[in-house]
């Protein structure tokens, strides 16, 4: 029977709970006038909000809504954007990070799959009027103060009238000043609305997996590791720590396991720090499952990254692999999930929404009721402390799976106390470390001389008057590149030619202090002539993948004698020539005012000195040091990672830090310092008003970088046990009125203290 006209046809159509792409908290009633079937959850839309067009998602479907409802412009797409599976991981993601449930679904989608290539920019009425009275010189009488960049970009967009988001960005910083912009309701987005593109189906057969002959006889603790998740898979949820040292074998047991499970028809998603470094393990993947397998890298086009995701969605493909972000990917009936290198810092999103990877991983899989497996060699403490609650099973693999470096212990470490040693300033290498590179080098086996700084020069200054050369936009020291003839600030980029004299007092005599990597390959090059010498970090790459895979194919293929380099050489590569392994200066990591500084360093330690001896021949590893007793060094004598472990968390228990607390950052940053300390202090009183005697709030402090990119910065730290009140503080916190240029931002589980 059809309904009486009356109460229904109140409000035809049907109603939608919208999460609009916006810094607000709050999700929105509109209407959806036309008839059929409601938009289904995570259906991409286009609503009006306030005077301009924003996009949202579909989060819910309400029976009642306001009287006064608004009518959504438009639906993206003819299918949803974003999978219920998915919609749930954002929900749990947003309530945890308090951040807005639009901004985490807009981080979950893949660049391109929103509809970016139809998407304009364009000025409102008001921003048309302004433009106006700004050419008869009377833009006051708007009431509007605006500076040359704001008229500049608003000029633009009146004379092109509309324009996209790429051109407008390469107006300078546009994308920080559209933010004002719109909020000022000066601009506004208009999406055309298009329709995904269907993927094409792929010719030919699928490419088999790789001949199943070939792969390896798992080792007995492989074997032992690979029944117990075997035997977890479709049992619900089980989180298990793989916990195996360097070169132990582990990516053999996450391939068997998703093997397996692919067998049974469900699918996997494998997360990996920085998938660019680390080519060789994405082409394992291939190697065993062809295209069954999407790799998603940065490198990857929208419209690739796009496809990928849609052969996900519609079960094409079955495994997914990538850095953080495809923690987001919508892998169908998913049962596996891993995080291999699960201590890696790089699984922590350090803008916009805040979340880690890792974290946000097992949640899926608890979500999903799926296996999670966390692999690593040196494991967070977060995740050893999970294993002693039981909340994760561990799975040891203590040896080596290659079965002649299995035979052997791990490589000794050497410590060279460099307070014994007479060294000229640009002698670098101690005589043990230069011994054993002479050593390597005559016997035909290749070396790593690993430091965690890139350039010359870290720091510059004058002779004459002390003073140290800075970033103009950065409270830091600019560092010497001596390859490109610059001095560069590591924080924002900026790049200056080398002053002949002090900027301060102007005299001659600027002097280089402090070692990076482009000075060890120098020195490395004046004492070894005959030797090959390649140099990996950020300046070597410079983000090409390619630089960076031929340079790690001619390590492989043994055309480098010596590979000098910083954090990335130490990121799970499998070399068989490399026996030695040297470690110039970690003490300025060991010495950050950060409490993960021991534990960072270690685990970077034991990284690198896990790509000695993989192969044939044993390894080597000898670290030069100011701080031999330094915990992170004695343990890392006897690879004691347990040891170590115990130890740390003693230390942090009885000082109250992670992971036997929470603790939430708050990070205000603008233009005017003495507006952002008063809006922090006025932030830490709110704190301080609710937090009782459950949280500690600690600040406002200026950060440790107490000025980056021209915006002034400071912290609030709030710690404490229980969750519920810390976040209660955190929130009180962040209702602080803003001065316009002042931007909060909330950070649960830092992980930085810059
Ligand atoms: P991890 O991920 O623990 O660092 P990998 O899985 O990369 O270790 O294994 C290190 C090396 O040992 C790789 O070259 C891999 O192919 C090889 N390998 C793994 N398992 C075995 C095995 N059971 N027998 C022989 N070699 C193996
Ligand atoms: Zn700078």
């Amino acid at each position: 029977m059809t309904a009486p006209r009356g109460s229904s046809a109140a409000i035809p159509g049907t109603l939608l709970q919208v999460a609009v792409t916006l810094p607000v908290e709050e999700t929105f009633t509109y209407r959806d006038p036309r008839p059929g079937v409601p938009l289904p959850l995570g259906s991409e839309v286009i609503v009006p909000f306030g005077s301009r067009q924003v996009t949202g998602f579909v989060v819910g479907h309400p029976e009642s809504g306001p009287g006064q409802l608004r009518d959504i412009t438009d639906s993206v797409g003819d299918a949803p954007a974003i999978d219920e599976s998915v919609l749930e991981l954002c929900r749990w993601a947003a309530g945890y990070y308090l951040a807005p449930l639009g901004e985490v679904l807009r981080a979950a989608l893949p660049r391109g799959e929103r509809a970016v290539a139809s998407r304009r920019i364009r000025l409102t009425q008001a921003g048309q009027r302004l433009v106006e009275l700004e050419a008869k010189g009377r833009a006051h009488m708007a009431g509007i103060t605006l500076d040359g960049q704001d008229r500049a970009l608003l000029a633009r967009l009146h004379a092109a009238r509309s324009l996209s988001p790429t051109a407008l960005a390469r107006a300078a910083g546009a994308t920080v000043r559209m933010a004002h912009l719109l909020d000022r309701g000066l601009v506004e987005i208009v999406d055309r609305v298009a329709g995904p593109t269907k993927s094409r189906k792929r010719a030919g057969p699928r490419k088999a997996s790789a001949a199943d002959g070939t792969l390896p006889v798992l080792n007995s603790h492989q074997q032992a590791a690979l029944h117990s998740l075997q035997a977890a898979l479709g049992q619900g949820y089980r989180a298990f720590l793989l916990h195996g040292i360097t070169g132990s074998g582990k990516t053999e047991v996450y391939l068997r396991l998703i093997a397996e499970a692919r067998q049974q028809g469900k699918g996997a998603l494998v997360l990996v720090p920085e998938i660019a470094l680390t080519p060789q393990l994405a082409a394992r993947f291939r190697a065993r499952f062809g295209d069954d397998v999407a790799v998603l890298h940065s490198a990857l086009s929208p419209a690739d990254r796009l496809a990928a995701w849609r052969r996900l969605r519609s079960g094409e493909v079955g495994i997914a692999v990538g850095a953080r972000s495809a923690v987001f990917a919508p892998v169908r009936a998913l049962a596996v999930v891993v995080v291999d290198e699960e201590h890696d810092g790089s699984f922590k999103q350090e803008d916009g929404v805040r979340y880690h990877g890792r974290d946000l991983a097992v949640m899926r899989a608890h979500q999903a009721k799926a296996v999670v497996v966390l692999g690593s060699a040196t494991p967070s403490l977060e995740s050893f402390r999970n294993v002693l609650l039981g909340r994760f099973r561990r799975l040891l693999l203590p040896t080596r799976a290659n079965p002649v470096a299995a035979a052997r212990p791990l490589p000794p470490v050497e410590i060279i106390d460099l307070r014994r040693h007479q060294m000229r300033s640009d002698q670098l290498l101690a005589p043990p470390l230069a011994d054993a590179v002479a050593a390597a080098l005559a016997a035909g086996e290749q070396t790593i001389l690993f430091l965690n700084r890139r350039g010359f020069s870290t720091l510059m200054h004058c002779q004459a008057c002390g003073a140290v050369v800075r970033c103009t936009s950065c409270d830091v020291s600019m560092t010497l590149h001596r390859g490109r003839e610059k001095l560069i600030c590591h924080y924002c980029g900026r790049a200056v030619p080398v002053p002949v004299g002090c900027p301060a007092c102007k005299q001659p005599g600027l002097e280089g202090l402090g070692t990076g990597t482009e000075r060890v390959e120098a020195v490395v090059r004046a004492m070894f002539p005959a030797a090959r010498v390649a140099r990996l970090d950020r300046d070597t790459t410079d983000g090409q993948r390619d630089r960076l895979e031929r340079l790690l194919a001619r390590v492989h293929e043994r055309e480098i004698d010596i590979l000098v380099g910083t954090q990335m050489v130490t990121k799970g590569h499998d070399f068989g020539g490399v026996t030695l392994v040297g470690v110039l200066q970690p003490d300025q990591g060991m010495h950050l005012p950060d409490f993960r500084a021991a534990e960072r360093t270690f685990q970077l330690l034991e990284q690198v000195a896990g790509r000695a001896g993989r192969g044939e021949r044993p390894g080597r590893i000898l670290v030069q040091t100011f701080c031999p007793d330094h915990p992170a060094i004695q343990f890392l004598r006897s690879h004691d990672y347990e040891g170590f472990v115990r130890d740390e968390l003693a230390q942090r228990e009885s000082a109250s830090y992670p992971p036997f607390s929470r603790m939430i950052a708050l990070r205000l940053d603008g233009r005017i310092e003495a507006s952002v300390r008063a809006a922090a202090t006025s932030a830490a009183g709110l704190a301080r008003a609710q937090a009782g005697s459950a949280v500690l709030v600690l600040g406002p402090a200026e950060a440790p970088i107490p000025k980056l990119r021209g915006r002034s910065r400071y912290q609030i730290w709030l710690r404490g046990t229980d969750r519920a009140k810390l976040v209660a503080v955190a929130r009180a916190a962040a209702k602080v009125t803003l001065p316009r240029d002042v931007r909060l931002a909330v950070d649960v589980d830092p992980q930085s203290v810059l």
